[in-house]
């Protein structure tokens, strides 16, 4: 479809991400014959089409997460769901209306008749001097877009969770060492993955360490690394740094309209409303979501289902 035609339109449902739970929730919309856009600021496929390994959805034995999300993208338009590449600035009701306006980066507006909200958390940057620097430079927070970049060199993995083990585990695969620098001496990883990391004879730990600053020359040579309880500081010789240290929501362009918590996750109910009349939320975005991607979808399908109902009812 022309930009033009998509301007024009007033869509029964808008769905801002392209991830999981925008995929979801444009499954079961364009299936039920409800005219449905996808606003997708980057790639479709959302955090998963980063990871390499995805052993943990349902039918799936083992994909890489672009290859799933380039089926669920190819499944959506088979239904008729159109994707729009656009980064959402703002969402406002349309005065006397129960419709919305969706204001693109390019100035333009969407005319929508529902909202699903579904775009995610983005990754967390590391607190480190030096970071914004070297970002891109051999700091990075996708070990399977960045990974192949540190053959045979030294890689620092920040963090401690199940991201910190999943991603360092596939960057021993490149790296010469893989050392895991945590700021506890506990760690948030299932066992499995604990065990795989630990499995591997590059794979190192640190703990009880936080990154205080990213230093090189043109590229990473090393980072400050200050031991929690001591505070001694430590020079550390590294060529890439890894940070998987959580996500932040992405809600600002809606949190005037919608309740959400202090960081920014959305408040839904079991049928994935918001506190405002029109919009659902899907997905990583939702307070308390347990951040996968089976989960994602399931609240896509949710909301879609709910959006149904909620829009043969102002049509009676
Ligand atoms: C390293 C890693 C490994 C993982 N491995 C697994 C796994 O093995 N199994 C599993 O089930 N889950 C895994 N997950 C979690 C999974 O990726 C997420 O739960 C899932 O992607 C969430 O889907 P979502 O649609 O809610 O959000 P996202 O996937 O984050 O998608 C949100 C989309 O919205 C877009 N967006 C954001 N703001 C805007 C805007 N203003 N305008 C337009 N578009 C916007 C973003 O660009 C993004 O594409 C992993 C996550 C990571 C980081």
């Amino acid at each position: 479809m022309q930009y033009e035609d998509i301007l024009s339109k007033r869509w029964d449902t808008v769905i801002i991400g392209g991830g999981p739970g925008g995929m979801g929730a444009a499954l079961y919309s364009s299936r039920a014959d409800l005219s449905t856009l996808i606003i997708e600021k980057q790639f479709v496929g959302g955090l998963i089409a980063l990871t390499h390994e995805v052993e943990n959805y349902p039918a799936v034995d083992f994909s890489s997460g672009m290859d799933l999300t380039q089926k669920m993208e190819a499944q959506v338009k088979k239904f008729g769901t159109e994707i729009l590449y656009k980064d959402v600035q703002k969402i406002e009701r349309e005065a006397d209306s129960h419709d919305f306006l969706v204001n693109l980066s390019d100035g333009k507006q969407i005319l929508a008749r529902s909202i699903v909200v579904a775009c995610g958390s983005a990754p967390r940057r590391l607190p480190a001097s030096g970071e914004e620097e070297f970002y891109g430079r051999g700091v990075s927070y996708c070990a399977t877009c960045d990974g192949a970049f540190f053959r045979e060199k030294d890689i620092v993995v920040v963090g401690g969770g199940e991201s910190a083990f999943q991603e360092g585990l596939f960057l021993t695969q490149f790296g010469k060492s893989v050392t895991l620098i945590h700021r506890r001496e506990g760690f948030r990883a299932t066992e499995l993955a604990k065990r795989r990391a630990r499995s591997k004879p590059n794979w190192n730990e640190k703990t009880n360490y936080t990154v205080e600053e990213i230093y090189g020359n043109g590229t990473v040579n090393g980072v400050k690394i200050k031991h929690t309880e001591t505070g001694e500081v430590e020079d550390f010789k590294t060529d890439g740094v890894f940070g998987f240290i959580g996500y932040e929501p992405a809600s600002s362009f809606v949190s005037h309209l919608i309740d959400t918590d202090e960081e920014g996750y959305i408040i839904a109910d079991g049928h994935c409303r918001t506190s405002c009349k029109g919009i659902w939320a899907a997905g990583d975005i939702i307070k308390g979501s347990l951040k996968q991607m089976v989960i994602s979808a399931g609240n896509g399908a949710t909301a879609a289902i709910d959006i149904r109902e909620y829009l043969s009812e102002q049509d009676d």
